[in-house]
């Protein structure tokens, strides 16, 4: 596997308040053809991290220091023209209600047509051909009937499926998903998380799939990101991360499945997400947290190597490995 795009040092402020970070000291790689499951309650800061990698930051935050790189790139430090061209293009996004960017009033295929030719792609004879295999490719139907219908007369998984399609027709090496699957019955939601893993690995696309659901990280992700207050706390292989999570955050994201909620604290931890500006110093998971000792409150634990590729941000992860929380058990 190559290195897709990968982020080193990055640190996303606000404008409005100086020395507040969004997010803080995120490295993270992305693999040709692998899925990379970045989880976390809303407020933690996925979603920046997500568009970061698209060179973009929502108004009233900005790039604080870091890089994203890119082929030997740093999107950036890119001028603009140049980032513009790389989105859609190279490094493709697929949106929280992939429905609200298809046109309601242009028929299926005609709007697929219409995207090809503004990306460049083939030639107005072979555009048809290509919007039908593209399709094919997210398991659609193809005939006439269906590229004439409009969005309205899909159901969410085709619409979902569209929106792939569309994503993947210019072929981009990098992929960033930002909880697509929102809003899908978990029958079908299962079906398209499983054509977007296939899709990403056979075409070698370095893919970040954003996310407050570790269930959907368990059926489309390779690695798994964990955040929490603009922090990644652990990451690891997605089978010894579920096997074996070394940070109280994530053994308790772990215990909530399957009831974890955006909207509703987590099971057994009192508190929310801090805010940006509201976070405490020292360890920022130190309030809500079973295992805090005083140490704890004092300095900011760095993300270390506890075993090849399992990273965890905890001073307490290696005695963490023995204590059963399921069971109620914690540490003295
Ligand atoms: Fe909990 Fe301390 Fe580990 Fe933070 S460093 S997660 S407060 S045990």
């Amino acid at each position: 596997q190559g290195q897709g795009i990968a982020i080193e040092g990055l640190r996303i402020g606000l404008t409005s308040r100086p020395g507040v970070d969004v997010v803080d000291d995120i490295d993270l790689v992305m693999r040709t053809g692998e899925v990379v499951g970045l989880v976390g309650e809303s407020g933690s800061g996925k979603t920046t991290v997500g568009t970061a990698l698209l060179g973009y930051t929502r108004a009233g935050a900005v790039f604080d220091g870091g890089k994203v790189l890119f082929e030997d790139r740093d999107v950036l430090a890119l001028p603009w023209q140049q980032v513009r061209q790389l989105r859609g293009e190279e490094i493709a996004y697929v949106p929280q209600d992939p429905a609200a960017a298809l046109n309601p009033s242009i028929r299926i295929g005609k709007q697929i047509v219409e995207l090809m030719q503004l990306r460049g792609l083939g030639t107005a004879e072979s555009r048809l051909a290509g919007a039908r295999a593209g399709l094919a490719e997210v398991g659609l139907p193809n005939d006439d009937e269906f590229l004439s219908r409009y969005s309205h007369q899909l159901s969410g998984g085709q619409v979902q499926r569209v929106a792939l399609a569309m994503a993947f027709l210019p072929r981009p090496k990098v992929l960033v998903l930002d909880e697509p699957t929102t809003g899908l019955d978990v029958t079908t939601q299962g079906m398209v998380l499983r054509t977007m893993g296939e899709l990403c690995r056979s075409h070698g696309v370095a893919a970040l799939y954003v996310t407050h659901d570790l269930a959907v990280v368990a059926n489309i992700a390779d690695r798994v990101a964990v955040m929490y207050a603009g922090q990644i706390v652990e990451l690891g292989p997605k089978e010894q991360l579920f096997a074996d999570p070394r940070h109280p955050y994530t053994r308790a994201l772990l215990d909530s499945i399957p009831h974890l909620s955006q909207a509703r604290a987590l099971s057994g931890i009192p508190g929310r997400t801090p805010a940006p500006g509201a976070r405490p110093g020292g360890c920022r998971f130190h309030n809500r947290c079973a295992y805090a000792i005083e140490e704890c409150a004092k300095d900011t634990p760095a993300l270390r190597d506890l075993a090849p590729a399992h990273q965890v941000r905890c001073i307490r992860a290696e005695e963490i490995g023995a204590w059963d929380i399921s069971r109620g058990a914690v540490p003295d």
